[in-house]
């Protein structure tokens, strides 16, 4: 079975076969790490998802990585947390969902996963961090291609934050 892996870092520098893009419907770019995500890929990223007419929360849809040194991105629009009542946990258990699966069906043995929805999105850390592994793990269970996915953390607290969960995570089964 493939493993969960929890790192402190920057997701545009990793090398992977994919790294997941927390973008907005538009799949236009914007701040945070769909902003970083597009000023290291360059223009041609833009330029392929111009093309892609959008996408909607949770789903997900994949380019090239042009200047990143991931192959792909797959670029999923997280739920914008509303408190809790507009099947947000759902939405971004379908990002996570929805991600494997275009990874796995581009044959991607290595994916890399910022952490959804929990910037300017709103989404409660904690929360999203134990939907965010519990998909994951129940992903890597039946999945016979992907080997590894990193949850790469921007800070100390957030990396910290989904230790805890997988730790947690761990001792319940
Ligand atoms: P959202 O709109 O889905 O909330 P954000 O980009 O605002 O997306 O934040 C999602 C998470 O990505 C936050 O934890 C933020 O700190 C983190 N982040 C921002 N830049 C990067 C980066 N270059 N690599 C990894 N994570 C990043």
């Amino acid at each position: 079975m493939g493993t969960i892996t929890i790192i402190k870092g920057d997701i545009t520098l990793i090398t992977a076969d994919a790294i997941v893009n927390a973008a907005n419907t538009t799949l236009l770019g914007g701040g945070g790490v769909d902003g970083a995500i597009h000023r290291a890929a360059g223009r041609e990223l833009l330029e392929e998802c111009r093309k892609l007419n959008g996408c909607e929360t949770g789903e997900a849809k994949i380019t090239q990585g042009y200047n990143l040194p991931a192959r792909f991105v797959i670029h999923t629009p997280g739920p914008i947390w509303k408190g809790g009542t507009c099947n947000e946990e759902q939405l971004l258990k379908n990002c996570y969902y929805n991600s494997l699966c275009l990874a796995e069906q581009y044959g991607c043995e290595t994916v890399a996963f910022p952490s959804i929805s929990t910037g300017v999105y709103h989404f409660p850390l904690e929360k999203a961090a134990s939907i965010a592994l519990r998909t994951i793990q129940n992903y890597l269970k039946t999945s016979h291609t992907i080997k590894e996915v990193l949850m790469v953390c921007f800070s100390d607290q957030v990396r910290e934050i989904y230790s805890e969960a997988l730790l947690k995570q761990s001792m319940e089964k």
